[in-house]
Order: C-alpha cells, then structure tokens, then sequence
C-alpha cells in the first residue's frame, strides 16, 4: 500500500509538471505568434479551443485548424475589420510593393489613410522620376490597437509609421528594383574611413544594440548591386516634399553623403538602431 501510494504521489507529481509545461509552451507560443503577427496569438488559442470541441486531438489536426483560421484572417477579416481601428492595407500596386511576402503574411502593412495616400503618391513620382523603378517597403505597422508595438520598432504603433528600402543600381549604374538582403534589413552602407561612424559612437557608450539588425538579414543577396546615392538621394527628396511628413530617419553619414538638408530629417539616437539600410518615415 505504502509502495502504491508512492507511485501515486510520483505520478502526480509528473502529471504536474506536464500540465506546467503544457502551459509554459501554449504561453510561450501565444507570446511569440502576438509578437510576430497580433493576430496569431488569439487564433492559436482559438484554433485549440476548436480542436478540443470537434474532438480532433492530433497535432496536425491542429496545427490545420490554426493554418485555416490564420489565412482566412490575414486575407478576409483582418484587411475588413482594421478600417474600424484607422488602418488599412497597403495598396500594393504596379508602384509600390512589400520587400517580400513575409510582411503581407505577418499583418505588418498597415497603415492609416493619410499615409496609405502619400506612398500612392509617392509611388507615382518615383515611377515618374525612375522609369519602372518601385516603392519597396519593409515593417509598417500592425492592423489594430494603437500603442500596440510592431517589434522590434517601438514607435511603430500608430499606423502612422514605416520603414522603406533604400534605391540600388548594378554595375552599369542602371537603377534597379532588387535589394541587398532577403529580410530587407541589416545590410549596411557603411560609413568609408572619412564619415562620421555614428554606430561605433553609440556602442562606445554602451549601446550595444545599435547594430543588432546585422542578425536580421535572413541572409545578404545581390551582391552585384550596390546602393544608388541618385536613386535614393531623389526617393527621399519626393518624401520629404509632403507637408504630411513629419520625420524621415537616417544614417548621419548618409545624410552628408547625399548632401540633404532638411530638417524634417532627424538624428534617431543610440537607443534607437542604425538606418543605413533602410529610410524610416512617419507622418504628423
Ligand atoms: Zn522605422
């Protein structure tokens, strides 16, 4: 009896810590897919929920359940119920597109109104300027609930904020639309040994994340391309000739390289991360 007893307590005891883990990875996941998405936190526990009430206990029962519920939100709900919030989707046109795919599927194009018109337009002048040249963005902004961060961009909260890629040319100078890394982000153009090197200043005051997205390429591409000073140089001329525009940030370097003076352009700081791999632009 003593003997059974203790096998009872042990069992229960391992029945504890699985319950614990269980929740620990359900937590864990939750957190990851919010951070990622927004959306997909609430759908996984939605997706579960549903599993448990048509008794489909399989993982790939599950994992299906999520994959359906995802998509169906991501390219029906989502893009209807955001309006609701002052969001929209990015208009992608024949002008202006994601970087890749991943920003469409990740609900990380949203925008509100004001600003979904003035990439429309700047779009338009760019393919004015650049002749089948287009507005390639990166993160924007999730589609609900302002303050809601889209990380790792804190300010990214208000659908008033987003990120575009820099304009590159190949080795004859001709402007092309292909970017140097697969993410869009964390390949630098560097300071060359005369510019100021912003990014050594801050990590000597101990901001070490400065040039953390260099971890965030997904791997660097094209390597026969390389940063069109002309091309940029004039994208970001065009932005900052709207009077919406209240901020464009970029690498101080960059700023001198490409002789720019204007001061809607602003120095972002240390706590924030290096831009020279991509224009952040906001709006008032
Ligand atoms: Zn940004």
């Amino acid at each position: 009896m003593k003997f059974c007893g203790g096998k009872e307590i042990t069992n229960t005891k391992t029945n504890t810590k699985n319950v614990i883990l269980k929740y620990f990875l359900l937590s864990l996941i939750f957190i990851i897919l919010t951070i990622i998405t927004q959306v997909g936190g609430i759908l996984y526990i939605l997706s579960i929920y549903l599993a448990k009430k048509f008794k489909l206990t399989k993982p790939i029962h599950r994992l299906s359940i999520f994959i359906v519920l995802y998509l169906i939100s991501t390219f029906i709900l989502v893009p209807i119920i955001a309006p609701v919030f002052g969001r929209e989707k990015i208009d992608n046109t024949d002008f202006i597109e994601p970087h890749t795919f991943f920003y469409t599927l990740m609900n990380r194009n949203y925008v509100s109104p004001e600003l979904n018109e003035l990439l429309r337009d700047i779009s338009i002048e760019l393919e004015n300027k650049h002749k089948g040249i287009k507005l390639v963005y990166l993160d924007a902004n999730f589609p609900f609930i302002d303050k809601f961060p889209l990380l790792p961009h804190l300010s990214h909260n208000d659908g008033n904020k987003i990120d575009i890629c820099f304009i590159y040319q190949d080795s004859k100078g001709k402007i092309v639309n292909n970017k140097r890394s697969v993410s869009g982000y964390g390949v630098f153009e560097a300071p060359n040994p005369t510019e100021l090197d912003q990014t050594s200043e801050c990590k000597k005051k101990g901001y070490w994340q400065y040039d953390y997205p260099k971890y965030l390429t997904f791997g660097s591409i094209n390597d026969e391309i390389s940063f069109s000073e002309i091309g940029t140089k004039n994208l970001i001329n065009l932005i900052l000739r709207n009077k919406n525009v209240e901020k464009l940030f970029l690498e101080p370097h960059l700023v001198k390289r490409l002789n720019l003076n204007n001061s809607k352009i602003r120095f972002h700081g240390c706590r924030a991360v290096r831009h020279d791999d991509h224009i952040h632009l906001q709006i008032k």
